[in-house]
């Protein structure tokens, strides 16, 4: 068997160089044929397992992208950049102007005031 391996293999490189079965005894032939296939099948199985478990990956974590520095994950490249250049590592800019409460986004801040202090001018700011 290793000797026919060992041909097969040697038959595989002068495919490769010629792109031709023609020229090789029949049986060679056929036999080359049965193993390129095999080989074929094999790199196919390989690349749906490879498929598969990028798709699981994906699905497990839920985010495209993720911060490096802190592991918060996005869906969008863009939201990811916001969060590096804005926010990541970043005291909170943003501060309630009714209370202590300090946050990263303008639109949280909203969200807080609406929430936490109802009846007060959510774009007021005694800045
Ligand atoms: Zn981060
Ligand atoms: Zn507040």
């Amino acid at each position: 068997m290793s000797f026919i391996n060992h041909n097969l293999s040697f038959i595989t490189v002068k495919l490769k160089s010629t792109a031709t079965l023609s020229g090789l005894p029949p049986l060679m032939k056929d036999l080359a044929i049965m193993w390129l296939s095999k080989q074929q099948q094999q790199q196919q199985q390989q690349q749906l397992r490879n498929q598969q478990q990028q798709q699981y990956q994906q699905d497990s974590t839920g985010f495209a992208y993720r911060c490096d520095a802190c592991g918060k994950g996005y869906q969008h490249k863009a939201t990811l950049l916001r969060h590096t250049r804005h926010e990541c590592g970043k005291e909170p800019k943003f501060k309630c102007p009714y209370c202590v409460h300090r946050t990263k986004q303008k639109g949280n801040l909203y969200q807080h005031i609406r929430t936490n202090h109802p009846g007060h001018n959510v774009y007021s700011s005694p800045n």
